[in-house]
């Protein structure tokens, strides 16, 4: 009986993996002519400055319109292009893309200090990545310290030495290191301490319960403590109402992204945001030394 239902299971199995690996064909066909087209595209999401609301950076992410799949999203076609070996071509591309808008922003006088762009942990094993970098940067006339690199967390926990390696390279290049999602992982404090690394960010999972959860709270305290003994900036995502910002801010938590700010756009949409933004900020600003006169 056990064997039948075995046999049945595994038919049934059979059929799945063949459907899967037709469908990861067709998908990872698709991705690799979206490399090549227009179909790939980088939305940019801004990062809010908590001490007075100016633009600590932006952040790009990959956005993928397929016109039979329609929008898929990154966490579906990312780990795609790791296994199907596109991933070095989207991390190339991205930095490319982030580095050519940054510049055409900086000569229309955007004032954005920083862009983020993501990696995966495999474009960190590439040991040509920094000379890379430094190429795109000098393309664009842009200065490192303009460019941030995010990784996740996992990185450090397959941990090999050219990784690290590498984010030394960056790094004496001048160019900037996030470490992101954090808190998902399971990186250790004393790890941390030890890595070459920037900013953290503050996995969106913790957002969540933020304000009703006091587990969570004190992990979102001792992250920033954190941050703020080990020079590093402290980012928390996926802020979306006022009172996670208020809370945020009471812990000294340096920068926050989030719907509560904005929603990742197409470039020219996050030039009108910022610049919509911006002036509201200075009408503000001087409402309050009106106030203060
Ligand atoms: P991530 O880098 O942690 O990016 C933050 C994600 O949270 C983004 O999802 C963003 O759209 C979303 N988000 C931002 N604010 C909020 C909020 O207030 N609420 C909620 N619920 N979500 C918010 P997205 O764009 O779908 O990207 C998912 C992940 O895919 C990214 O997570 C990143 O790990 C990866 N990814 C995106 N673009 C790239 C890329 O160009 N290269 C690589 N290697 N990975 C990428
Ligand atoms: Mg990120
Ligand atoms: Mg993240
Ligand atoms: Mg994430």
């Amino acid at each position: 009986k056990a064997k039948r239902g075995g046999r049945a299971t595994y038919r049934f199995f059979s059929a799945d993996i063949d459907k899967l690996a037709e469908e990861r064909l067709m998908h990872s066909t698709a991705l690799r002519e979206a490399i090549a087209s227009e179909a790939l595209t980088l939305h940019y999401q801004p990062q809010i400055r908590t001490r007075d609301g100016a633009i600590h950076g932006v952040e790009a992410l990959a956005r993928w319109h397929d016109p039979v799949l329609g929008e898929v999203s990154p966490s579906k076609f990312i780990p795609l292009a790791e296994e199907c070996g596109l991933i070095e071509q989207i991390g190339v591309w991205s930095i490319k893309l982030a580095c050519q808008q940054m510049a055409s922003w900086r000569r229309a006088r955007l004032d954005i200090p920083c862009i983020s762009v993501n990696l995966s942990p495999i474009n960190f094993q590439n040991v040509n990545l920094a000379a890379m970098v430094a190429q795109i940067l000098a393309a664009n006339d842009l200065p490192a310290k303009m460019l941030m690199l995010e990784i996740t967390e996992g990185v450090i926990l397959n941990e090999r030495a050219t990784v690290i390696a590498t984010m030394n390279e960056l790094r004496n290049m001048g160019v900037g290191l996030s470490l992101d999602d954090f808190g998902t992982g399971y990186s250790s404090l004393s790890r941390l301490a030890q890595l070459p690394i920037d900013e953290l960010k503050i996995d969106r999972s913790f957002m969540r319960d933020f304000e009703n959860d006091n587990g969570t709270r004190a992990i979102v305290t001792a992250v920033v403590r954190v941050g703020q003994s080990l020079d590093v900036a402290v980012v928390a995502e996926g802020v979306e109402t006022e009172p996670q910002r208020r809370l945020l801010a009471e812990l000294g938590c340096d920068a926050m992204q989030g719907f509560l700010f904005a929603r990742p756009m197409a470039a020219s949409a996050f030039s009108r945001w910022l610049l919509d933004y911006s002036a509201h900020r200075a009408s503000l600003m001087l409402r309050q030394v009106g106030r203060a006169l």
